[in-house]
């Protein structure tokens, strides 16, 4: 016999004891039931007092995510096994915005672009406002030739844009625009993938679409990269500047168009991504051999290459670590917060783009001095 059976049969046997040995017990009885319900009732007004308070509290406070594993997370979700914990999943985008502020697996992904781009962003104002103590706290990235030395123009805003928008010829000094269209293509990188890993938490669309911006953004900064080196270096020869670059442009939209798959996006096609962006970087190497050959008196030669030999091991290597996710397929886990391969292909990127900076300062500054009759 159950508790609840047991239960029932104590009851009856009292009742009907009770109806045996009192006469006025079926009124108290009605009276024990009408007392019953009004306790029933009260408690139930108290319950749904209660629901709504507890709703208007829900209202008032917005509910704080918690972080999951990697087994609990939607499939659209699921890009590395070797990451175990702390992923924010399905998450509205107003609490993913403000989770750039806690501790997650994409806390550092997010943070070491945005470090990236708001260094750019200052590299690019204070080339574009020239402001002399900017230029003196990065002295290593600064010119040494000044502008004015080649131009006579004073420095202010306007002159600054006359000046970059200007044909390039040896009175006038150097064109300024692939200069910056290298400076916006890394912005744009760094930023998209900046809102990439702080939002693609939020929902499967949403994930897919941020994806293919990142990749998009990625191929941009490849692309642009090629513009200052190859503008400058074959300034002499437009035939070779149209070849070159319309070459990377060609395949950057190739990049692109492909990458726009969904299964693209999925983590089984991270080497072919890889290869897809390395190919791209690595065209570089038939340009780069041509300018050696075409520049080979050229005293800034060596440092120029040694700048992008920098970059060029910045970018394998940081490849590298992307395709292989090293370190956390050794130790599954133990980089979830901090130190897995993402984070150090971000930095790795950032490096890479800093070394190419400092090559092309180099090759503006010989541009400076050098047009093309001299060359
Ligand atoms: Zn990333």
């Amino acid at each position: 016999m159950s508790p609840k059976e047991g239960g029932a049969l104590a009851r009856k046997r009292y009742s009907s004891k009770q109806t045996a040995s009192s006469p006025t017990s079926a009124k108290q009885e009605e009276e024990m039931k009408n007392h019953q319900n009004l306790v029933r009732n009260i408690s139930s007004a108290d319950n749904i007092k209660n629901k709504r308070k507890k709703k208007k509290q829900n209202k008032a406070k917005p509910k704080r995510y918690g972080l999951m594993s990697y087994w609990e997370l939607p499939e659209y979700m699921k890009d590395n096994e070797f990451i175990l914990n702390y992923y924010r999943a399905d998450w509205p985008l107003a609490e993913a915005f403000f989770s750039v502020f806690r501790w997650h697996n994409e806390t550092l992904n997010v943070w070491t672009h945005f470090i990236g781009f708001v260094l750019f962003l200052g590299l690019t104002m204070a080339n574009l406002l020239e402001v002399p103590q900017v230029a003196d706290l990065l002295a290593f990235f600064s010119r040494s030739t000044p502008i004015s030395a080649v131009t006579n123009v004073s420095h202010d805003f306007i002159s600054d844009m006359e000046f970059a928008s200007s044909v390039a010829s040896p009175e006038m000094g150097v064109t300024y625009w692939p200069f910056y269209v290298f400076l916006a293509g890394s912005m744009f990188c760094l930023l998209s993938s900046t809102i990439c890993h702080l939002f693609s938490c939020h929902s499967h669309p949403l994930n897919l679409m941020l994806l293919r911006i990142d990749y998009a953004g990625i191929t941009t900064m490849i692309i642009t990269s090629f513009f200052p080196p190859i503008y400058y270096i074959f300034q002499c020869d437009s035939r070779w500047q149209f070849i070159y670059l319309g070459g990377i442009t060609v395949m950057g939209i190739f990049t692109i168009v492909t990458l726009l798959s969904p299964k693209l996006s999925s983590s089984e096609f991270r080497t072919f991504r890889a290869l897809l962006f390395a190919s791209m970087g690595l065209f570089g190497i038939i340009p780069a051999i041509h300018a050696s050959v075409v520049n080979w008196g050229n005293p800034k030669r060596n440092l120029t290459l040694m700048f992008e030999a920098a970059m060029a091991f910045f970018y394998l290597t940081g490849t590298g670590f992307y395709v292989t996710r090293i370190p956390e397929r050794w130790r599954p886990g133990w980089f979830d917060l901090a130190g897995h391969s993402h984070q150090i292909f971000h930095v790795l990127v950032v490096l890479g783009a800093l070394a190419h900076y400092g090559a092309i300062l180099v090759m503006l500054d010989w541009r400076n001095s050098f047009g093309c009759d001299s060359n």
